[in-house]
């Protein structure tokens, strides 16, 4: 075929996601992690056929959702720490919450969902690895916690997602999140009425090669993905 019938392709993050893509089983999703990207970069990914986009703040998606509006298929994940006085505002701003970290925190955003005509869906972020940096259910809370997390009626408990500390081994990487994937596994075979977690989210750009090879079913990419206003272009570490 000559080559001036092939479509060109000159957009960089087109680019990109094909190439990611090319390296993925086709179950496994890709969140745009969008945290510190404009509105402009965020439509860019949305035209690349992105729709599931993760941002870390309540106020700055707050700030950049109406700047979208001719987006209208994005689904938005809070995937950063909520504060519980932000909690309604989150419900209003995203449909998916991520990183529901702690009982305390799940409870609050079932009451809040109560009123709303749709159940929220969330995941519980677990810490597999001691990280003070981080927030998370280790495993032995989220265990103790599964028989009252069953009964949350409000809430959509999608899944389970994770975020390893940094300076793990490959070894030790690949074996925690199959920890993650074990550990949904072993929830759904436990019974629960409600509680079937399907989803887990694990894998960023440094790591979700390790994370996909272990089970993961989406990939939470923001590095790899954009490019950095300040480092452009972006280095072939992760390809
Ligand atoms: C920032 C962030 C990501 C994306 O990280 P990159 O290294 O830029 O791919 C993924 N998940 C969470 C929870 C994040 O905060």
């Amino acid at each position: 075929m000559p080559m001036a019938t092939s479509p060109v392709n000159t957009d960089p993050i087109q680019q990109r996601l094909t190439q990611i893509r090319a390296t993925l089983p086709p179950q496994v999703q890709i969140m745009a992690v969008s945290k510190g990207r404009s509105p402009d970069q965020i439509r860019a990914a949305y035209q690349a056929g992105l729709r599931h986009f993760g941002e870390s703040k309540v106020q700055e998606a707050k700030t950049k959702q109406p700047q979208l509006q001719d987006c209208p298929e994005i689904i938005w994940h809070l995937i950063g720490h909520l504060q519980t006085n932000k909690a309604k505002q989150a419900l209003e701003l995203f449909q998916w919450v991520d990183s529901v970290d702690s009982w305390k925190l799940a409870q609050l955003l079932d009451q809040k969902a109560a009123p709303l005509p749709s159940r929220p869906q969330i995941c519980l972020q677990v810490k597999l690895a001691p990280d003070p940096t981080k927030y998370g259910w280790s495993v032995e809370e989220l265990t103790q916690s599964l028989p009252d997390l069953d009964r949350l009626r409000h809430l959509d408990i999608q899944g389970l997602m994770t975020i390893l500390p940094q300076g793990l081994s490959a070894s030790q990487t690949r074996s925690l999140f199959q920890t993650l994937t074990d550990l949904t596994q072993q929830i759904r075979d436990q019974g629960y009425r409600h509680l079937h977690p399907q989803v887990v989210s694990m894998g960023m750009s440094g790591d979700y090669p390790e994370a996909v090879a272990a089970g993961s079913t989406q990939i939470r990419l923001g590095r790899c993905l954009f490019a950095d206003p300040v480092d452009a272009p972006l280095s072939n570490t992760h390809q």
